[in-house]
């Protein structure tokens, strides 16, 4: 579905990225793990095209995202992205967030687009909170709704960067469900998160990024026991 190869990207002359390769199939759950500045959460943003690279070629559904003929908004609206910072709209409802990108962006009529969000606010447990502001919910609400808000377009793949490292531990298991439930009705994601009980549990692939390098890519059980880079040993000794 999502085929990254040689990609690589600087800040300034310093590369940050350095010839990322990496293959997401559909329905696959690619967890990227990594020590703080180790480029997780800038391979998130040159597969969604809120960065140039500056080499190499991003392959979505069997075409190239990165040629400069691509329009980047077509591109994003097949994208659910979430990140750490719950960027729900203050002045909107939870469902007029949620119905915004379907309604301006895919053109999707009021009624229809209303029916779908509150099928996913039911889904996910929120439906009482469909007419509520953002400033009424909790943290962990809060994310289900950016979650929720990011599936109501029907994305090919949805990008999840850290999206629990912003709440309460007692938050979090809330949200952690909300993905296992995405992954058990088979979208294809790609998340990075500091949880590696959790990365074990969801990832079907955990890949390592050490200094913009993708070092080491492994199903989970194989990742957690038996890494084979020293320097992922390393980093696993420190996160565990
Ligand atoms: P974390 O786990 O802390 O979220 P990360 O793995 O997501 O880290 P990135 O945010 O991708 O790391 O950052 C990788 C490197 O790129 C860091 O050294 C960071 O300082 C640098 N960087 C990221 N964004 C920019 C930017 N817009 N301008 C300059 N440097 C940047
Ligand atoms: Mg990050």
């Amino acid at each position: 579905l999502l085929t990254v190869e040689g990609l690589w990207k600087s800040y300034h002359g310093h590369a940050v990225l350095r010839g990322i390769d990496l293959e997401v199939r559909p329905h696959e759950v690619v967890c990227l793990v990594g020590a703080s500045g180790s480029g997780k959460s800038t391979l998130l943003r040159c597969v969604n095209l809120l960065e140039t690279v500056d080499d190499g070629a991003i392959h979505l559904d069997g075409r190239d995202i990165t040629d400069v003929r691509v329009d980047p908004d077509a591109v994003r609206k097949r994208m659910g992205v979430v990140f750490q910072a719950f960027n729900l709209f203050p002045h909107m409802t939870v469902l007029d967030n949620i119905t915004l990108a379907p309604r301006k962006v895919h053109g999707t009529g009021r009624r229809e687009a209303e029916q779908q969000a509150l099928e996913l606010l039911e889904r996910f447990g929120l439906a009482d909170k469909a007419k509520a502001y953002p400033d009424r919910l909790s943290g962990g609400q809060q994310q289900r709704v950016a979650i929720i808000r990011a599936l109501a377009v029907r994305p090919l793949l949805m990008l999840l960067d850290e999206v629990t490292s912003a709440l309460d531990p007692a938050l979090v298991a809330e949200v952690l469900g909300v993905i296992r439930e995405l992954k058990g009705s088979g979208m294809t994601m790609i998340l990075t998160t500091h949880e590696m009980g959790f990365c074990r549990e969801i990832a079907d692939t955990v890949c390592f990024l050490d200094n913009g390098v993708l070092l080491e890519k492994a199903p989970p059980e194989e990742f957690f026991t038996d890494p084979k880079e020293p320097r992922t040993r390393q980093f696993l000794r420190s996160v565990l």
